[in-house]
């Protein structure tokens, strides 16, 4: 599998993108950044986005993606899943006629160009050749993480933003995750904003790290805070982590 970083960033600047990883062409996890890296041709080849929860640097690609396909007169729907209120909080909230059309009814219900499908946690779901099962996090708002399980056998976990967390860890199982991608937010110094807004820091990281028996076999740091990079940084450095890197928009991740 090829994950493409269309955006890594936990906060926006020139070149610094909000958090969305398309895999195969096809798929993304979160959906923080497509329409403005992305040419048509390439949006217009996404069926299924996997939000991880409701935060709009995490769902703020759907409303242009939208209007793309709208415009364009493409005969193209997108698939949006997540757990149920996440998906109340997008309706209720983003696609209600009064921030942006409800794109869930145009061009009409059957052939909407956009369609939500409820997640149940912990039931996996296929999407083409891989297996995909949301995994409750803890963050502010409800969310989950997705665990990706390939036709050849390669596991990946995506946490979507989460503080730290106990349960989660025994849940992808007993066998060394081929790719961890995990969210570090702030540097150690805010520690306490970290756990009150559902986040992590490097020595949190490290913390999680420590839950996990089985070690990943390479681990990617998204969602940074780009004000705190450097610290952030020389904070992980610190940790002496082989197999750890920090991702960044365009970066591509084999699995
Ligand atoms: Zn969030
Ligand atoms: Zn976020």
């Amino acid at each position: 599998m090829i994950i493409k970083v269309l955006g890594a960033s936990g906060s926006e600047l020139p070149g610094q993108n909000s958090p969305c990883f398309l895999l195969d062409n096809h798929t993304t996890l979160d959906a923080g950044t497509i329409s403005n890296v992305l040419n048509e041709e390439d949006q217009y080849k996404i069926n299924d986005i996997f939000l991880t929860h409701s935060h709009l640097d995490h769902i703020k690609a759907i409303p242009f993606i939208s209007e793309n396909i709208a415009i364009s007169n493409t005969p193209h729907n997108i698939n949006i899943y997540s757990i149920a209120p996440v998906l109340k909080l997008i309706k209720d909230n983003m696609l209600n006629n009064f921030i942006w059309p409800d794109f869930t009814v145009i061009p009409n219900i059957q052939n909407s160009i956009i369609k939500l499908i409820d997640l149940t946690i912990e039931k996996p779901i296929i999407i083409k050749d891989f297996s995909i099962t949301p995994l409750l996090v803890n963050h502010a708002i409800p969310a989950v993480g997705y665990l990706i399980k390939t036709d050849d056998n390669k596991r990946i976990f995506y946490t979507g933003d989460t503080g730290p967390n106990d349960t989660i860890w025994d849940k992808i199982g007993q066998i060394p995750l081929d790719c961890l991608i995990i969210e570090v937010s702030f540097p150690d110094k805010l520690e306490e904003l970290s756990i009150i807004s559902g986040h992590l820091t490097p020595k949190l990281l490290n913390i999680e790290l420590s839950k996990i028996k089985y070690p990943p076999k390479h681990i990617y740091i998204t969602h940074i805070k780009q004000q705190y990079h450097a610290l952030i940084k020389s904070e992980l450095d610190d940790l002496m982590i082989d197999n750890l890197n920090i991702l960044h928009d365009g970066y591509i991740i084999e699995v």
